[in-house]
C-alpha cells in the first residue's frame, strides 16, 4: 500500500491534512480515530483528534506511547510525518508489534488553521503545560497525559532557524539509549545539527538534555517517568526530507525501545 501524501502548505485545514488518515481509519482494524477532545474558539468547535494504533500483541502488556505534532500551528512538517508514519503502520502493522500508539497530530487546531505558531487568542501552548494554564488545548492534552500514563512521549517540531535535525531529551535515563539511533536514522536523509549550542541550550551531537518550562511533557507526578523525546527538523523549504526524517526517527525509537525492553526482560 502506498504511503499517504498530503500537501505541505501552511494554513492547510486540519481536515485536509488528515484526510488520508481518516480514509485509512474508516477501513482499518488497527487504526481508529476519536474526536472527543473538543473546544470552542470564537463560536466554532475544534477537535484535537486522537488516532490510536493497536499493533499485534507481543505476549506481554502493550507499551503505550503518546505522539504529538502540530503543537505549533505553523509547523506542518510534524503533522505530515505523523500522517505518513501512521499510514505505514496501518499498512504494515507488524512494525508496531507490542505497541499501542496514541497519536495527536493536531494539538493546536486554531494555530494550524491560522498558520501561526501560537493558538488563536495568543500564547505558545508549548510553554503552558503543568503551569496551571487554562487554555482548553492544554487542559485537554494534560487530561490525556494523566489518563493514559504513557510509557514514552515523542513530540515532533520544526525549527526554521536550524539547518539540521536535532532533539531534546528528558524523562527516563534510557531516553539517552533511544536517541542516538533515532538521530542516526534521520541523518541518513538530512544533516544533523552538531552545533555546541542550539536554541540557547548546550547540545551534544544534536542532543539537548534540558528544555523550557511548560513544554508538553509527562505529568509532574508521573512515576516511573516515561521516556520523553522532542524531535526537531529544519523547515521543509530548507530540507524537504524533514517529514521522512521524522518518520525514520520514530520507527527507530519503536525498534530500539522494543529491543531494550526485551533485553531487560532477559537480564
Ligand atoms: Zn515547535
Amino acid at each position: 500500500m502506498e504511503t499517504p501524501r498530503t500537501a505541505l502548505t501552511p494554513r492547510a485545514p486540519a481536515s485536509r491534512l488528515l484526510a488520508p488518515l481518516d480514509a485509512i481509519a474508516a477501513q482499518s482494524t488497527t487504526l481508529r480515530v476519536e474526536r472527543g477532545a473538543v473546544f470552542v474558539s470564537e463560536g466554532r468547535e475544534y477537535a484535537i483528534p486522537l488516532y490510536e494504533f493497536t499493533g499485534p500483541a507481543s505476549g506481554s502488556d502493550a507499551t503505550v506511547i503518546g505522539l504529538f505534532a502540530g503543537v505549533h500551528g505553523d509547523e506542518p512538517e510534524g503533522v505530515e510525518a505523523m500522517v505518513r508514519f501512521l499510514g505505514q503502520l496501518a499498512a504494515a502493522p507488524e512494525m508496531g508489534r507490542g505497541y499501542v500508539l496514541c497519536a495527536y497530530p493536531v494539538c493546536n487546531p486554531t494555530g494550524l488553521e491560522d498558520g501561526t505558531r501560537h493558538c488563536r487568542g495568543g500564547g505558545d501552548l508549548n510553554r503552558m503545560f503543568w503551569t496551571g494554564a487554562t487554555r482548553p488545548e492544554v487542559r485537554l492534552l494534560e487530561g490525556e497525559l494523566r489518563r493514559r500514563a504513557f510509557h514514552g512521549l515523542i513530540a515532533l517540531h520544526t525549527d526554521d532557524t536550524s539547518h539540521g535535525f536535532y532533539s531534546y531529551v528528558g524523562g527516563r535515563m534510557l531516553t539517552h539509549y533511544l536517541i542516538e539511533p533515532a538521530l542516526a536514522a534521520a541523518e541518513r536523509l538530512l544533516p544533523r545539527n552538531r552545533a555546541g549550542v542550539i536554541d540557547g541550550f548546550v547540545a551534544d551531537n544534536g542532543v539537548i538534555g534540558q528544555w523550557f518550562p511548560g513544554v508538553l511533557s509527562a505529568p509532574p507526578e508521573a512515576h516511573p517517568k516515561p521516556f520523553e523525546i522532542v524531535l526537531e527538523t529544519p523547515h521543509a523549504q530548507v530540507e524537504p526530507a524533514g517529514p521522512d526524517a521524522l518518520v525514520a526517527a520514530l520507527c527507530s525509537v519503536l525498534d530500539e525501545y522494543r529491543r531494550l525492553m526485551a533485553y531487560a526482560v532477559n537480564l
